[in-house]
């Protein structure tokens, strides 16, 4: 079970402990739910999720922590403590404890649950008369793998995938899963999953803020986290669509149009 601590430090705005809407069940059955924010985003990502954010209302100062291992004060808390021994003043914490699917009407219907319901890129259960999607699934992966992901594009294409099945039509949710978050000035959007990558490239500078982190496994592209550069992002997607990929030297030089791959 994962926990995010949202807390207001005095007299200034937020800090949080992890962004990721990516929840990947690598092993079927094992318990072993891995997922993106445990191992934590790499360096230039973090570094981008710290520091002083503007917007309207003004300056908002937002910390990546590791974890939180005490929360201070008597009647009320006044300090919350991390694993380097850190303790921030806080007057109020926000703790989000894990995700836990409702599947107990589809349990004791029955169907097929395993830390979700189960169901295939059509989005079907086990249950012929049945189909569910978003947050409360596990999707059957071609490699027989389940995968969790929580995000609004998750829902939405299960969501088509499911009315399609419920009108004997298949329409397979196959696209490369995206989220996106937008942290005051930043704005993060990640495309397909960067579990198990073996090599990563940066495009662009981190100093700017705007730059993309692309993520190999065996010289091919798997996924790319974006700050502030949304054309990576849109170019990402049908790359990763389209199961083409840069070299890693194309992926990391600006001058070389990715969308030129597609053509
Ligand atoms: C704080 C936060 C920030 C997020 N930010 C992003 C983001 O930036 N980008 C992104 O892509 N995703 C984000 N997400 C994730 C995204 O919101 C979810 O993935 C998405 O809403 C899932 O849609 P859903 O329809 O599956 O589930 P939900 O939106 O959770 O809807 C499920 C509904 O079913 C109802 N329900 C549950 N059990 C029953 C029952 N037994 N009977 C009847 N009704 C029931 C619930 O009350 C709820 O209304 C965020 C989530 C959170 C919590």
């Amino acid at each position: 079970m994962a926990a995010s601590f949202f807390f207001r430090p005095f007299n200034s705005a937020a800090a949080l402990s992890d962004f990721s809407g990516r929840h990947e069940m690598k092993d079927e059955g094992s318990g072993d739910a891995g997922r993106d924010g445990n191992r934590g985003p790499p360096a230039p990502i973090r570094q981008n999720a710290e520091g002083e954010y503007r917007n309207t209302d003004g300056h908002h100062r937002v910390t990546a922590l590791r974890k939180v291992t005490a929360l201070t004060g008597e009647d009320r808390v006044t300090g919350v403590t991390t694993t380097d021994g850190r303790t921030f003043p806080a007057d109020l914490v926000v703790v989000g404890v894990g995700i836990i699917p409702n599947s107990e009407l589809a349990q004791e219907a029955g169907i097929a649950c395993d830390r979700g319901i189960v169901v295939d890129d059509c989005s079907r259960t086990s249950d012929p008369a049945v189909v569910a999607a978003g947050d409360c699934t596990a999707r059957r992966m071609p490699d027989g793998a389940l995968l969790r992901l929580e995000s609004v594009q998750n829902a939405i294409e299960q969501g088509k995938s499911a009315a399609a099945a419920l009108l004997d039509r298949a329409r397979p949710f196959v696209a490369a899963p995206w989220f996106w978050s937008d942290q005051y000035d930043v704005r993060l959007q990640m495309a397909g999953l960067s579990a198990g990558h073996d090599r990563i490239v940066v495009r662009g500078a981190p100093e700017t803020r705007k730059f993309s982190v692309f993520y190999f496994r065996d010289d091919q592209l798997i996924a790319v986290d974006s700050i502030n550069r949304a054309p990576d992002h849109i170019a990402a997607r049908k790359l990763l669509d389209a199961g083409r990929s840069p070299s890693f030297a194309q992926a990391g030089d600006e001058a070389f149009g990715l969308a030129g791959l597609l053509k």
